[in-house]
């Protein structure tokens, strides 16, 4: 199953997508948590990539390919995967088409999170993360256990200012995306806001 979670920053993508992959068996492949480890690790590729994430835009198609295509080779991929922020573009969305009916394979369903721009704001100024395994909190609706407080941080494109750039780019370059896959039928909506457990029940009926 190849699955594009879709949504605007802050939706929830992340966060459903690390229950999807116990329930489905297949990685999440999030091209964000991909460029901040190759920023991480201070290689070239990675040194490209900070300009654009330091402001809230996109990174150029070109940059983002190479990134997708090698995790995509890896073993655990091999059956299918849950993309979560990406495709970012139509022209991303495309290319992924083409790796993978590369693979034999096809995106099989787009699950769009709805989550209105005033809850986007307050969700990831919010956000705390924990750098060695990834996992995310929020100050206010799921704070972080006593013994962590101190471990989380906040994501530097996490202010309100670069979360409005964001959201911009979003709706300039991303949402598009959704006409490409709905003349396939492949889209379903689900709405993001509730809790946890509620929304995941919304995905999990679209994926039925
Ligand atoms: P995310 O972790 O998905 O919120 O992405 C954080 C930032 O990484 C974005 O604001 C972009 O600068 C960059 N980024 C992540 N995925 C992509 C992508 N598929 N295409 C272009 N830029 C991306």
């Amino acid at each position: 199953m190849d699955l594009v979670l879709f949504g605007p920053p802050g939706a929830g993508k992340g966060t459903q997508a690390v229950r999807l992959v116990e329930n489905l068996g297949v990685p999440q492949i999030s091209t964000g948590d991909l460029m901040r480890a190759e920023r991480a690790s201070g290689s070239e590729l990675g040194k490209r990539f900070d300009d654009y994430m330091n402001k809230g835009q996109l990174v150029p198609d070109e940059l983002v390919v190479e990134l997708l295509t090698n995790r995509l080779k890896k073993d655990d991929a091999a059956k299918g995967a849950i993309f979560d922020g990406y495709p970012r573009t139509v022209p991303q969305a495309e290319t992924l088409d083409q790796i993978l009916s590369g693979l034999n394979r096809a995106v099989g369903r787009v699950v769009a999170i709805d989550v209105a721009l005033d809850e986007l704001i307050d969700r990831i100024v919010g956000r705390r993360v924990l750098v060695a395994t990834g996992q995310v909190f929020h100050i206010r609706y799921n704070p972080p256990p006593a013994e962590l407080a101190d471990k989380v941080v906040q994501r530097k494109d996490d202010t309100e200012e670069l979360v409005r750039k964001r959201y911009e780019e979003y709706l300039a370059k991303t949402k598009p995306i959704l006409d490409f896959y709905a003349k396939r039928g492949l889209v379903r909506e689900v709405n993001g806001v509730g809790d946890l457990s509620e929304v995941a029940q919304r995905i999990d009926a679209a994926l039925a």
